[in-house]
């Protein structure tokens, strides 16, 4: 905000998920496609007039695992619009099972430093104890926060605070701060690259090159990839490792231009460089990013760069 005496300006953009869906019971586990749109919502929360000034905008009324690169790119235009304007932060809801990959998306190409909060609900809007108003108002309480700036990208659930980075559905990860009632209090800072430091850009962003995976498990049949890919994530067992057959597959294919990068099946596991096999057939190591943020990271430095040291570097500052 320019002038302290004007109310913050809030964007919430939606995009569907349970927060906007309605079960057939109070109790049912499972339950249709999003449907309430996020005007409906907003309006079940006359607090948040307290806090904001709210601009609300449906982008897409879908499940979360049905999103696609190309509204994270429709999306990621629109919170850079609306921060280049006047707006002080942007909230922005959605279905948990990919809030994690759409914040670290939007946490590698928008350029700001004003907040912008993700949120969602683990239960529908009509169901008994649903979270999702009062996720819903955290998030825009977080948004208004002045030390929500600089932040990166964030995502509120059930009173914390989570960095996009480190965020993964069903676990503790990058815990920033927690909301009190109505105040919000910051702990900790990601540390890895984000927004207004990142070297990704939205400019002539048009597609994102396809990245496959190669699932690591015990197996006795060959791994199916399509030709037309230039990365590949290597979900390895413990550090990253794969079945030697496997790994003569990702040998060759990185002879042939194909970036391959080593992630972990198993959550928090650190992967570091292996000489014997990284040096060796010119792999990168993915740190501890999981393989569904690793694609997008490999995806977006396909995007400026084939220089496998550069790409290597991406994936120890982002
Ligand atoms: N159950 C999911 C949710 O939490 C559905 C989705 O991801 O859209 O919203």
């Amino acid at each position: 905000m320019d002038n302290k005496n004007l109310r913050p300006k809030i964007a919430i953009l939606a995009l569907g998920g349970t927060i906007a869906s309605l079960a057939n019971s109070r109790i049912d586990e499972f339950y249709s496609a999003a449907e309430l749109d996020i005007e409906h919502l907003v309006k079940e929360i006359p607090e948040l007039k307290m806090l904001a000034d709210i601009y609300s905008e449906q982008i897409t009324q879908i499940i979360s695992h049905n999103m696609t690169h190309e509204v994270w790119l429709q999306l990621a235009h629109r919170v850079q619009a609306l921060l280049d304007q006047d707006y002080d932060g942007v909230v922005i809801t959605q279905g948990t099972h990919s809030i994690e990959e759409t914040a670290y998306f939007l946490n590698l190409v928008v350029k700001s430093s004003k907040p912008i909060v993700l949120t969602g609900a683990m239960l529908p809007a009509n169901a008994l104890g649903s979270d999702g108003l009062r996720n819903l108002y955290n998030a825009v309480l977080v948004a208004t926060h002045p030390k929500a700036h600089k932040q990166g990208v964030l995502i509120t659930f059930y009173d914390k605070i989570y960095a996009a980075r480190d965020f993964s559905k069903g676990e503790e990860q990058g815990l920033v701060g927690y909301v009190c009632g109505p105040q919000v209090y910051f702990y900790y800072k990601a540390m890895r690259k984000h927004t207004d430091c990142s070297d990704f850009s939205l400019k002539s962003l048009i597609r994102l090159p396809k990245v496959g995976v190669i699932y690591g498990f015990i197996s006795n049949s060959p791994p199916i990839l399509t030709e037309d890919i230039r990365g590949i994530i290597s979900v390895g067992m413990g550090k990253g490792y794969q079945a030697q057959a496997i790994n003569d597959i990702l040998a060759s294919m990185s002879q042939q231009g194909v970036v391959v990068v080593r992630c972990s099946r198993s959550a928090t596991i650190v992967v570091s460089r292996d000489p014997k096999l990284d040096d060796k057939y010119n792999f990168i190591a993915g740190d501890n990013l999981s393989p569904q943020k690793a694609s997008i990271l490999l995806s977006l430095a396909l995007t400026i760069t084939q220089d496998l040291h550069l790409i290597q570097g991406f994936f120890y500052e982002y």
